[in-house]
Protein backbone atom coordinates (compact mmCIF):
# COMPACT_ATOMS: atom_id res chain seq x y z
CA UNK A 1 0.00 0.00 0.00
CA UNK A 2 0.99 3.59 -0.73
CA UNK A 3 2.25 5.79 1.98
CA UNK A 4 -0.02 8.71 2.55
CA UNK A 5 2.15 12.17 2.59
CA UNK A 6 2.14 14.48 4.77
CA UNK A 7 2.83 17.80 5.88
CA UNK A 8 3.61 20.30 8.18
CA UNK A 9 5.62 23.78 9.18
CA UNK A 10 9.01 22.58 11.30
CA UNK A 11 9.55 26.12 11.91
CA UNK A 12 7.64 28.31 14.62
CA UNK A 13 4.96 29.74 13.86
CA UNK A 14 4.80 33.36 13.82
CA UNK A 15 6.60 36.28 10.93
CA UNK A 16 10.45 34.58 11.00
CA UNK A 17 12.99 35.22 7.93
CA UNK A 18 12.52 31.70 6.45
CA UNK A 19 10.02 29.12 6.97
CA UNK A 20 10.38 25.16 6.30
CA UNK A 21 7.74 23.27 5.05
CA UNK A 22 8.26 19.28 5.57
CA UNK A 23 6.45 17.14 3.22
CA UNK A 24 7.45 13.14 3.70
CA UNK A 25 5.18 10.04 2.09
CA UNK A 26 5.35 8.24 -1.41
CA UNK A 27 4.26 11.63 -3.15
CA UNK A 28 6.66 14.31 -2.12
CA UNK A 29 8.23 14.36 -5.53
CA UNK A 30 4.76 15.03 -7.12
CA UNK A 31 4.03 18.13 -4.36
CA UNK A 32 7.12 19.43 -5.08
CA UNK A 33 6.66 19.02 -8.86
CA UNK A 34 3.10 20.94 -8.81
CA UNK A 35 4.15 23.78 -6.63
CA UNK A 36 8.37 24.98 -7.63
CA UNK A 37 9.42 26.52 -10.80
CA UNK A 38 13.31 26.33 -11.12
CA UNK A 39 14.92 29.21 -11.47
CA UNK A 40 17.69 27.23 -13.30
CA UNK A 41 17.19 24.54 -16.25
CA UNK A 42 17.08 21.16 -14.47
CA UNK A 43 13.43 20.24 -13.87
CA UNK A 44 12.37 19.24 -10.89
CA UNK A 45 12.17 15.64 -11.42
CA UNK A 46 16.01 15.65 -12.72
CA UNK A 47 16.84 17.38 -9.16
CA UNK A 48 19.69 15.46 -7.03
CA UNK A 49 18.52 14.71 -3.93
CA UNK A 50 20.37 16.66 -1.00
CA UNK A 51 20.85 19.74 -2.57
CA UNK A 52 18.81 23.05 -2.27
CA UNK A 53 17.37 24.67 -5.94
CA UNK A 54 16.08 28.10 -5.84
CA UNK A 55 12.72 28.11 -7.34
CA UNK A 56 9.50 30.28 -7.68
CA UNK A 57 6.75 28.14 -5.21
CA UNK A 58 2.70 28.79 -6.47
CA UNK A 59 0.71 28.74 -3.45
CA UNK A 60 -2.31 29.22 -6.31
CA UNK A 61 -3.04 32.50 -4.99
CA UNK A 62 0.17 33.55 -4.58
CA UNK A 63 4.15 33.51 -5.49
CA UNK A 64 6.91 33.02 -3.69
CA UNK A 65 10.67 32.43 -3.78
CA UNK A 66 12.54 30.16 -2.10
CA UNK A 67 14.40 27.53 -1.88
CA UNK A 68 13.29 23.09 -2.31
CA UNK A 69 15.43 20.34 -1.48
CA UNK A 70 14.37 16.62 -1.45
CA UNK A 71 15.66 13.52 0.20
CA UNK A 72 15.28 10.22 -1.18
CA UNK A 73 14.11 7.15 1.14
CA UNK A 74 15.59 5.30 3.00
CA UNK A 75 17.77 8.07 3.24
CA UNK A 76 16.09 10.94 5.10
CA UNK A 77 14.41 12.08 8.35
CA UNK A 78 11.89 9.87 8.02
CA UNK A 79 12.75 6.74 6.20
CA UNK A 80 10.93 7.89 3.22
CA UNK A 81 10.41 10.42 0.42
CA UNK A 82 10.92 13.73 1.82
CA UNK A 83 10.90 17.76 0.48
CA UNK A 84 11.68 20.22 2.49
CA UNK A 85 10.01 23.83 1.33
CA UNK A 86 12.10 26.94 2.50
CA UNK A 87 9.99 29.97 1.69
CA UNK A 88 9.60 33.23 3.45
CA UNK A 89 8.53 32.94 7.15
CA UNK A 90 5.55 35.28 6.70
CA UNK A 91 2.10 33.57 8.55
CA UNK A 92 0.24 33.95 5.53
CA UNK A 93 2.74 32.67 3.06
CA UNK A 94 2.93 29.60 5.28
CA UNK A 95 -0.96 29.19 5.47
CA UNK A 96 -1.20 29.03 1.86
CA UNK A 97 1.65 26.93 1.13
CA UNK A 98 -0.24 24.75 3.79
CA UNK A 99 -3.70 25.00 2.02
CA UNK A 100 -2.11 24.65 -1.42
CA UNK A 101 -0.72 21.28 -0.67
CA UNK A 102 -3.81 20.36 1.30
CA UNK A 103 -6.15 21.07 -1.93
CA UNK A 104 -3.22 18.85 -3.94
CA UNK A 105 -4.31 16.36 -1.17
CA UNK A 106 -1.37 16.09 1.01
CA UNK A 107 -2.46 15.56 4.67
CA UNK A 108 -1.57 17.55 7.60
CA UNK A 109 0.49 15.41 10.12
CA UNK A 110 -0.16 15.05 13.40
CA UNK A 111 1.59 15.83 16.83
CA UNK A 112 5.11 13.70 16.18
CA UNK A 113 4.50 12.48 13.28
CA UNK A 114 7.64 12.77 11.38
CA UNK A 115 9.29 10.87 14.04
CA UNK A 116 6.90 8.73 14.56
CA UNK A 117 7.30 7.14 10.93
CA UNK A 118 11.09 7.24 11.78
CA UNK A 119 10.62 5.26 14.63
CA UNK A 120 8.48 2.46 12.77
CA UNK A 121 11.17 2.86 9.85
CA UNK A 122 14.30 2.02 12.16
CA UNK A 123 16.01 5.46 11.90
CA UNK A 124 15.68 5.69 15.44
CA UNK A 125 14.84 4.42 19.03
CA UNK A 126 11.85 5.62 21.11
CA UNK A 127 14.84 6.48 23.69
CA UNK A 128 16.53 8.71 20.94
CA UNK A 129 13.14 10.27 20.08
CA UNK A 130 12.74 10.90 23.85
CA UNK A 131 15.95 12.71 23.25
CA UNK A 132 14.73 14.63 20.54
CA UNK A 133 12.11 16.00 22.78
CA UNK A 134 14.75 16.97 25.40
CA UNK A 135 16.71 18.56 23.14
CA UNK A 136 13.40 20.52 21.16
CA UNK A 137 12.55 21.50 24.87
CA UNK A 138 16.00 22.63 26.63
CA UNK A 139 16.66 25.61 28.29
CA UNK A 140 20.08 24.69 29.62
CA UNK A 141 22.87 22.96 28.37
CA UNK A 142 21.85 20.12 30.62
CA UNK A 143 19.33 19.57 29.12
CA UNK A 144 20.72 19.43 25.87
CA UNK A 145 23.34 17.06 26.43
CA UNK A 146 21.04 14.80 28.26
CA UNK A 147 18.87 14.95 25.31
CA UNK A 148 21.44 14.66 22.79
CA UNK A 149 23.29 11.84 24.64
CA UNK A 150 19.86 9.54 24.40
CA UNK A 151 18.99 10.79 20.66
CA UNK A 152 22.35 9.74 19.67
CA UNK A 153 21.45 6.49 20.87
CA UNK A 154 24.41 6.18 23.20
CA UNK A 155 21.21 4.29 26.29
CA UNK A 156 20.68 2.07 22.98
CA UNK A 157 24.24 1.21 22.88
CA UNK A 158 24.16 0.13 26.88
CA UNK A 159 20.48 -1.25 26.78
CA UNK A 160 21.30 -3.43 23.15
CA UNK A 161 24.35 -5.05 24.96
CA UNK A 162 22.59 -6.14 27.81
CA UNK A 163 20.11 -7.33 26.37
CA UNK A 164 22.43 -9.32 23.91
CA UNK A 165 24.20 -10.82 27.42
CA UNK A 166 20.24 -12.05 28.70
CA UNK A 167 19.71 -13.40 25.12
CA UNK A 168 22.98 -15.68 25.40
CA UNK A 169 22.02 -17.10 28.63
CA UNK A 170 17.97 -17.03 26.87
CA UNK A 171 19.76 -19.21 24.26
CA UNK A 172 21.48 -21.35 26.26
CA UNK A 173 18.85 -22.35 29.07
CA UNK A 174 16.47 -23.22 25.74
CA UNK A 175 18.95 -25.40 24.11
CA UNK A 176 19.61 -27.66 27.42
CA UNK A 177 15.72 -27.38 28.03
CA UNK A 178 15.12 -28.26 24.37
CA UNK A 179 17.81 -31.19 24.11
CA UNK A 180 17.93 -32.44 27.48
CA UNK A 181 20.37 -35.46 26.47
CA UNK A 182 22.59 -33.63 23.50
CA UNK A 183 23.44 -30.33 25.41
CA UNK A 184 22.63 -31.01 29.22
CA UNK A 185 22.25 -28.57 31.95
CA UNK A 186 26.22 -29.05 33.02
CA UNK A 187 27.80 -25.11 33.91
CA UNK A 188 24.39 -23.44 32.23
CA UNK A 189 23.05 -21.99 35.71
CA UNK A 190 26.69 -20.66 36.97
CA UNK A 191 27.19 -19.57 33.28
CA UNK A 192 23.66 -17.70 33.73
CA UNK A 193 24.60 -16.38 38.20
CA UNK A 194 27.66 -14.62 35.93
CA UNK A 195 25.58 -13.63 33.08
CA UNK A 196 23.12 -12.02 35.73
CA UNK A 197 25.63 -10.28 38.32
CA UNK A 198 27.25 -8.65 35.20
CA UNK A 199 23.65 -7.18 33.71
CA UNK A 200 23.10 -6.16 37.21
CA UNK A 201 25.94 -4.36 37.67
CA UNK A 202 25.27 -2.20 35.06
CA UNK A 203 21.84 -2.02 34.96
CA UNK A 204 22.22 -0.59 38.76
CA UNK A 205 25.07 1.83 37.92
CA UNK A 206 22.66 3.29 35.34
CA UNK A 207 19.41 3.57 37.50
CA UNK A 208 21.73 5.12 40.20
CA UNK A 209 22.82 7.58 37.66
CA UNK A 210 19.22 8.80 37.55
CA UNK A 211 19.85 10.98 40.42
CA UNK A 212 21.92 13.43 39.27
CA UNK A 213 20.92 12.63 35.31
CA UNK A 214 17.39 14.14 36.38
CA UNK A 215 18.29 17.01 37.59
CA UNK A 216 20.90 17.77 34.99
CA UNK A 217 18.07 17.52 32.54
CA UNK A 218 15.07 18.37 34.64
CA UNK A 219 16.29 21.49 36.65
CA UNK A 220 17.15 21.63 40.00
CA UNK A 221 14.39 22.78 42.45
CA UNK A 222 15.19 25.70 44.73
CA UNK A 223 12.45 26.17 47.56
CA UNK A 224 13.39 29.50 49.61
CA UNK A 225 11.57 29.52 52.95
CA UNK A 226 11.50 31.88 55.77
CA UNK A 227 9.45 34.22 57.87
CA UNK A 228 7.80 37.00 56.08
CA UNK A 229 10.54 39.76 55.71
CA UNK A 230 13.75 38.57 55.70
CA UNK A 231 14.37 39.12 52.39
CA UNK A 232 13.04 35.74 50.45
CA UNK A 233 11.70 38.25 47.16
CA UNK A 234 14.81 39.99 47.08
CA UNK A 235 17.42 37.06 47.36
CA UNK A 236 14.96 35.31 44.49
CA UNK A 237 15.25 38.31 42.37
CA UNK A 238 19.39 38.29 43.11
CA UNK A 239 19.70 34.85 42.31
CA UNK A 240 17.80 35.61 38.82
CA UNK A 241 19.85 38.74 38.29
CA UNK A 242 22.88 36.02 36.93
CA UNK A 243 23.38 36.74 33.30
CA UNK A 244 21.55 33.62 32.03
CA UNK A 245 18.42 34.23 34.12
CA UNK A 246 15.73 32.99 31.96
CA UNK A 247 11.99 33.22 33.04
CA UNK A 248 10.83 35.32 35.77
CA UNK A 249 7.07 35.25 36.77
CA UNK A 250 6.05 37.09 39.09
CA UNK A 251 2.43 35.99 40.24
CA UNK A 252 1.45 38.94 41.90
CA UNK A 253 0.47 38.72 45.56
CA UNK A 254 2.97 38.37 48.35
CA UNK A 255 0.94 35.46 49.31
CA UNK A 256 1.67 33.39 46.41
CA UNK A 257 4.49 31.20 45.17
CA UNK A 258 6.58 33.59 43.29
CA UNK A 259 8.98 31.81 40.82
CA UNK A 260 11.88 31.88 38.17
CA UNK A 261 15.14 29.73 36.88
CA UNK A 262 18.22 30.66 36.10
CA UNK A 263 20.95 28.59 34.60
CA UNK A 264 24.71 27.98 36.59
CA UNK A 265 26.79 26.13 35.06
CA UNK A 266 24.48 24.91 32.42
CA UNK A 267 22.08 23.45 34.72
CA UNK A 268 18.61 24.63 35.21
CA UNK A 269 18.31 26.05 38.85
CA UNK A 270 14.26 26.33 39.56
CA UNK A 271 13.70 28.84 42.32
CA UNK A 272 10.26 29.77 43.99
CA UNK A 273 9.95 31.73 47.06
CA UNK A 274 7.39 30.35 49.15
CA UNK A 275 4.84 33.21 50.99
CA UNK A 276 4.58 31.30 54.45
CA UNK A 277 4.41 28.46 55.93
CA UNK A 278 2.96 28.69 59.25
CA UNK A 279 -0.82 27.91 59.99
CA UNK A 280 -3.23 30.46 59.78
CA UNK A 281 -7.08 31.02 60.35
CA UNK A 282 -7.14 33.41 56.95
CA UNK A 283 -8.49 31.58 53.82
CA UNK A 284 -6.98 32.97 51.44
CA UNK A 285 -3.67 33.19 53.39
CA UNK A 286 -4.40 29.02 53.87
CA UNK A 287 -4.20 28.83 49.68
CA UNK A 288 -0.94 30.26 49.46
CA UNK A 289 0.41 28.24 53.09
CA UNK A 290 -0.69 24.62 51.26
CA UNK A 291 1.34 25.66 47.75
CA UNK A 292 4.24 26.27 49.92
CA UNK A 293 3.98 23.44 51.48
CA UNK A 294 4.09 21.44 48.39
CA UNK A 295 7.20 23.69 47.22
CA UNK A 296 8.91 22.74 50.18
CA UNK A 297 8.10 18.96 50.20
CA UNK A 298 8.92 18.89 45.90
CA UNK A 299 12.21 21.04 46.64
CA UNK A 300 15.39 19.56 45.59
CA UNK A 301 17.47 21.91 48.35
CA UNK A 302 15.73 24.63 50.50
CA UNK A 303 17.23 27.78 51.48
CA UNK A 304 16.24 28.98 54.38
CA UNK A 305 16.69 32.68 55.03
CA UNK A 306 17.03 34.45 58.27
CA UNK A 307 17.12 37.95 59.09
CA UNK A 308 21.08 38.20 60.20
CA UNK A 309 20.17 41.76 61.73
CA UNK A 310 18.18 41.19 64.10
CA UNK A 311 18.05 38.33 66.72
CA UNK A 312 16.16 34.39 66.07
CA UNK A 313 12.51 34.62 66.27
CA UNK A 314 10.38 31.79 67.28
CA UNK A 315 9.03 31.61 63.82
CA UNK A 316 12.79 31.24 62.39
CA UNK A 317 12.66 28.07 64.83
CA UNK A 318 9.75 26.94 63.99
CA UNK A 319 11.07 26.82 60.33
CA UNK A 320 14.76 25.73 61.01
CA UNK A 321 13.13 22.88 63.36
CA UNK A 322 10.42 22.16 60.34
CA UNK A 323 13.14 21.73 57.73
CA UNK A 324 15.81 19.83 59.72
CA UNK A 325 17.11 16.72 58.40
CA UNK A 326 16.10 18.19 54.68
CA UNK A 327 18.96 18.98 52.30
CA UNK A 328 19.01 22.93 52.98
CA UNK A 329 21.80 25.90 53.00
CA UNK A 330 20.42 28.25 56.30
CA UNK A 331 21.86 32.01 55.26
CA UNK A 332 21.39 35.15 57.08
CA UNK A 333 20.78 37.63 55.20
CA UNK A 334 20.95 41.59 55.01
CA UNK A 335 24.84 41.14 55.81
CA UNK A 336 24.70 45.00 54.44
CA UNK A 337 23.07 45.79 57.90
CA UNK A 338 26.01 43.62 60.16
CA UNK A 339 25.42 41.19 62.59
CA UNK A 340 24.60 37.22 61.35
CA UNK A 341 22.25 34.68 62.62
CA UNK A 342 23.98 32.48 64.99
CA UNK A 343 22.26 29.37 63.27
CA UNK A 344 23.65 30.26 59.64
CA UNK A 345 25.74 28.52 57.73
CA UNK A 346 26.68 31.95 55.48
CA UNK A 347 25.74 35.67 55.43
CA UNK A 348 24.43 36.98 52.15
CA UNK A 349 23.19 40.34 51.08
CA UNK A 350 20.43 40.25 48.94
CA UNK A 351 20.50 43.97 48.74
CA UNK A 352 24.46 44.55 48.10
CA UNK A 353 24.71 41.19 46.56
CA UNK A 354 27.58 39.77 48.80
CA UNK A 355 28.08 36.22 48.35
CA UNK A 356 25.22 35.20 46.11
CA UNK A 357 27.67 33.71 43.81
CA UNK A 358 28.82 31.74 46.68
CA UNK A 359 25.50 30.57 47.75
CA UNK A 360 25.11 29.94 44.09
CA UNK A 361 27.87 27.50 44.33
CA UNK A 362 26.52 25.62 46.91
CA UNK A 363 23.44 25.11 45.62
CA UNK A 364 25.21 23.95 42.60
CA UNK A 365 27.58 21.29 45.08
CA UNK A 366 24.95 20.30 47.23
CA UNK A 367 22.96 19.10 44.49
CA UNK A 368 24.83 18.30 41.34
CA UNK A 369 28.12 17.56 43.67
CA UNK A 370 31.77 19.58 43.20
CA UNK A 371 32.91 17.34 41.40
CA UNK A 372 30.49 16.34 38.88
CA UNK A 373 30.99 16.06 35.40
CA UNK A 374 28.18 17.55 33.74
CA UNK A 375 29.25 16.53 30.17
CA UNK A 376 28.75 12.78 31.35
CA UNK A 377 26.84 10.30 30.86
CA UNK A 378 23.72 10.04 33.43
CA UNK A 379 19.90 8.86 33.11
CA UNK A 380 17.88 11.36 32.80
CA UNK A 381 14.61 9.84 32.16
CA UNK A 382 11.43 9.12 34.73
CA UNK A 383 10.30 6.37 32.36
CA UNK A 384 13.71 4.74 31.76
CA UNK A 385 14.20 4.80 35.37
CA UNK A 386 10.79 2.84 36.34
CA UNK A 387 11.72 0.66 33.53
CA UNK A 388 15.81 -0.28 34.95
CA UNK A 389 13.84 -0.99 38.18
CA UNK A 390 11.86 -3.12 37.09
CA UNK A 391 14.35 -5.18 35.33
CA UNK A 392 16.20 -5.31 38.53
CA UNK A 393 13.16 -6.65 40.04
CA UNK A 394 12.89 -9.45 37.09
CA UNK A 395 16.22 -10.38 37.65
CA UNK A 396 15.93 -10.69 41.77
CA UNK A 397 13.12 -13.48 40.48
CA UNK A 398 15.88 -14.95 37.49
CA UNK A 399 18.55 -15.32 40.23
CA UNK A 400 16.06 -16.87 42.97
CA UNK A 401 15.03 -18.87 40.20
CA UNK A 402 18.66 -20.75 39.99
CA UNK A 403 17.85 -22.91 42.55
CA UNK A 404 15.15 -24.13 40.79
CA UNK A 405 14.04 -25.72 37.85
CA UNK A 406 16.06 -24.05 34.50
CA UNK A 407 12.28 -23.21 32.70
CA UNK A 408 11.85 -20.79 35.67
CA UNK A 409 15.28 -19.11 35.44
CA UNK A 410 14.06 -18.51 31.94
CA UNK A 411 10.89 -17.30 32.36
CA UNK A 412 12.13 -14.60 34.50
CA UNK A 413 15.58 -13.70 32.54
CA UNK A 414 13.04 -13.28 29.67
CA UNK A 415 10.79 -10.84 31.77
CA UNK A 416 14.17 -8.74 32.25
CA UNK A 417 14.77 -9.00 28.43
CA UNK A 418 11.60 -7.78 27.42
CA UNK A 419 11.30 -5.00 29.91
CA UNK A 420 14.84 -3.54 29.13
CA UNK A 421 13.32 -3.49 25.24
CA UNK A 422 10.75 -1.05 26.70
CA UNK A 423 13.64 1.75 26.76
CA UNK A 424 14.62 1.61 23.21
CA UNK A 425 11.36 0.71 21.72
CA UNK A 426 12.01 -2.94 20.91
CA UNK A 427 9.37 -4.28 22.63
CA UNK A 428 7.37 -1.26 23.91
CA UNK A 429 3.93 -1.44 23.61
CA UNK A 430 1.86 0.24 21.42
CA UNK A 431 0.19 2.90 24.72
CA UNK A 432 4.00 3.52 25.32
CA UNK A 433 4.52 4.60 22.02
CA UNK A 434 1.44 6.80 21.61
CA UNK A 435 2.06 8.43 24.81
CA UNK A 436 5.78 9.36 23.74
CA UNK A 437 4.81 10.92 20.07
CA UNK A 438 2.05 13.31 21.98
CA UNK A 439 4.17 14.70 23.63
CA UNK A 440 5.88 16.36 20.17
CA UNK A 441 4.81 19.47 18.52
CA UNK A 442 3.07 19.59 15.67
CA UNK A 443 6.13 19.52 12.25
CA UNK A 444 8.43 17.22 14.17
P1 LIG B 1 10.24 38.64 52.04
O1 LIG B 1 8.97 39.02 52.71
O2 LIG B 1 10.98 37.63 52.85
O3 LIG B 1 10.07 38.24 50.64
O4 LIG B 1 11.19 39.93 52.08
P2 LIG B 1 11.46 41.04 50.95
O5 LIG B 1 12.38 40.52 49.93
O6 LIG B 1 10.17 41.61 50.52
O7 LIG B 1 12.28 42.07 51.79
C1 LIG B 1 11.76 42.68 52.96
C2 LIG B 1 12.48 43.99 53.20
O8 LIG B 1 13.86 43.74 53.48
C3 LIG B 1 12.46 44.91 52.01
O9 LIG B 1 12.30 46.22 52.45
C4 LIG B 1 13.82 44.70 51.36
O10 LIG B 1 14.27 45.84 50.68
C5 LIG B 1 14.68 44.46 52.58
N1 LIG B 1 15.86 43.64 52.27
C6 LIG B 1 15.87 42.46 51.62
N2 LIG B 1 17.14 41.99 51.54
C7 LIG B 1 17.93 42.92 52.13
C8 LIG B 1 19.34 42.99 52.35
O11 LIG B 1 20.15 42.14 51.98
N3 LIG B 1 19.78 44.10 53.02
C9 LIG B 1 18.94 45.07 53.44
N4 LIG B 1 19.48 46.11 54.08
N5 LIG B 1 17.62 45.03 53.24
C10 LIG B 1 17.12 43.96 52.60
Amino acid sequence: MKNDTICALSTPAGAGGVAVIRVSGDNSRFFAEKMFAPAGRTAVKDFEPYRMYTGEFDAGDFKDFGMLVLFHAPKSYTGEDMAEFHVHGGVAVVRGMLKRLADLGCRSAERGEFTRRAFLNGKLSLSSAEGLIDIINSESEGEIRAGYSLYREKLKGKIDALQAELKAVLAEIGAALDYPDEVGEEGVKERAAAAFSRVRAAVTALKDSYFIGSRLAGGVKVGIVGKPNVGKSSLLNALLRCDKAIVSEYAGTTRDVVEGSAVYNGVKFGFKDTAGIRETENAVERVGVERSKKVLEEADILVVVLDGSEPLAKEDREILSLTAGRNRIVAANKSDLGGAAEAAEISISAKSGENIDKLTEMLFNRTIGAGVDVNGEFLSEQRHYEALCRALAALDLAEAALSGPLEMVFSEAETCWRVLGEITGETASEDIVEEIFSRFCVGK
